[in-house]
């Protein structure tokens, strides 16, 4: 058992107020491999304490500087780049080659996309051609951020480094679930050389460390990523303080695939749900078909979904691992039964465990056909690997059923006619759009329309969210 009973704080590692100890479970095989402390009031207390008093000098650092520090992390993080990716396949389950090469790889890209914009944004503008009034971007004080397990170092990249490079200060509370990794991070901004108190690391839980941050009056902003239940009660927490709550939250993306799409795209469309195990925020979980392909669209998915290995997340290779938790396994095992109650085929996988793995939390690719929208499978987010594939007549019922959902993250198209992808892509009502299998490029906003949150992250606009605008009248 590995001992993490210890918090960042101040640029040291110190010991918790109070003894509060969690175990870390390996999800491949159910065993507490580390154990770290939830974290106390009087932790947290410490914590801003000290973001405050660091905010005085950090926030008033020149921009050069805050580039060469993030120069120096990037190296960093990237000779760490093996025990960052074994860390992620042991406290979520990633397999280890993907691991590296979409979990890890995704934290570098932040790092490195963030340093860019930082170069190029400018923190003083002038308002207009011959105006004296200037718009002037400031550091918005010291922040609170909150991540969730399913992609750990991507979520901590995507605050820590444009909080850093806005000139906040902070304290981040990753997952309880999966905090090996984030612990790691704050190694790396120590040997950084980041200035004490700029970054600050507390674990902890929701109702005790996530609600200590979220109502906390010295905090100003909360950026959090994780489910719209914890978004809903973040907001709520912060609201006594008036601080700016950004938000993250979950999914449920609908992948619309026309007669006239590419050969491969209800292949592509199952692996990609499957891939992280179903547990991707903006996952393609409802796999809508024309009806004129619909037969060959099920047997294909049935024919991919059966190809897909399951295996624990230590071995290289390119199957998928386990699901997270006992608590996942059981809501994901729960909602396949639903499935089944509710009338729907079940065309690949099911409750049971795959063959040989009796040990961790492994589930099945499984599908399901006949799904109305009306099913709980359709659209509570399962958060695991379940697809439902939904037969539809013509373009506009299938944007209706896609958009006939509380969330609003990531939508998918797939068709040769450019045209038809282009208005289909307009009348979907969220924060991304995918057609053909075309992917996000670092740098680019990513975040949610209604209840999958309120918050961009990635590029300018997630440098935006740390910053705060002050208009000065008669600058020359
Ligand atoms: P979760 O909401 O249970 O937990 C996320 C984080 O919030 C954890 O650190 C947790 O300790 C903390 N937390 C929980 N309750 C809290 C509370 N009341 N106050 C303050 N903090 C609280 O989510 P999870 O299970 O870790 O992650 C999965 C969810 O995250 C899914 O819904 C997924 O869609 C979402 N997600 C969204 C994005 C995005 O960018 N939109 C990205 C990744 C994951």
């Amino acid at each position: 058992m590995i001992d993490k009973r210890k918090f960042y704080i101040n640029g040291k590692w110190v010991s918790p107020a109070n003894k509060n100890d969690f175990s870390v479970i390996n999800p491949s095989d159910e065993k507490g491999y580390a154990v770290i402390s939830l974290g106390s009031k009087k932790d947290v207390d410490d914590a801003v304490k000290v973001a405050k008093n660091a905010f005085l000098s950090w926030s008033q650092v020149d921009k050069k500087t805050r580039i060469q520090y993030l120069e120096k992390l990037l190296n960093i993080y990237l000779s760490k780049w093996d025990d960052i990716t074994k860390a992620m396949s042991e406290e979520m389950g990633a397999p280890l080659d993907w691991s590296s090469s979409a979990q890890t790889s995704s934290g570098a890209d932040h790092i490195k996309d963030f340093i860019k914009r930082l170069k190029e944004f400018k923190f003083e503008k002038r308002f207009d051609e011959n105006s004296n009034n200037y718009i002037v971007f400031e550091p918005i004080g010291v922040c609170g951020l909150i991540t969730p397990w399913n992609w750990p170092i991507n979520q901590i990249t995507l605050k820590v480094i444009p909080a850093i490079a806005a000139g906040c200060t902070m304290i981040l509370k990753p997952s309880e679930i999966a905090p090996i990794s984030g612990m790691l991070f704050a190694e790396i901004i120590h040997e950084a050389g980041i200035p004490p108190g700029v970054f600050n690391l507390i674990n902890g839980d929701g109702q005790g460390v996530g609600s200590d941050l979220s109502s906390h009056p010295e905090i100003d902003m909360i950026s959090f990523t994780g489910s719209t239940r914890a978004g809903r009660l973040i907001s709520k927490n912060a609201a006594d303080t008036i601080k700016r709550v950004c938000l993250e939250l979950g999914g449920k993306g609908g992948n619309i695939i026309f007669d006239d799409s590419h050969p491969n795209a209800v292949r592509e469309g199952v692996r990609n749900i499957m891939s992280n195990s179903g547990q991707s925020c903006d996952a393609p979980t409802r796999m809508l078909v024309e009806k004129t392909i619909y037969k060959r669209a099920i047997e294909e998915a049935a024919d991919e979904a059966n190809k897909i290995k399951v295996d624990i997340a230590l071995k290289k290779g390119d199957h998928i691992g386990p699901v997270v938790s006992q608590n996942q396994y059981n809501k994901i095992i729960d909602l396949i039964n639903s499935g089944i109650k509710d009338g729907a085929t079940l065309l690949a996988g099911g409750p049971e465990k795959p063959n040989g793995l009796d040990k961790g939390f492994f589930i099945k690719p499984t599908i399901f056909t006949n799904v109305t929208n009306e099913m709980r499978i359709a659209k509570e987010e399962i958060f695991g690997p379940v697809l439902s594939i939904i037969p539809f007549d013509n373009e506009d019922e299938a944007v209706s059923i896609v958009n006939d959902t509380s969330y609003g993250l990531g939508n998918y198209v797939q068709t040769q006619d450019k045209e038809k992808a282009k208005r289909v892509a307009r009348k979907f009502r969220s924060g991304g759009v995918y057609i053909n299998g075309n992917s996000a490029e670092p740098g680019t906003p990513f975040g949610g329309y209604r209840q999958s949150g309120n918050g961009r992250e990635g590029g300018d606009w997630g440098l935006e969210e740390y910053l705060e605008i002050k208009t000065i009248c008669g600058w020359e």
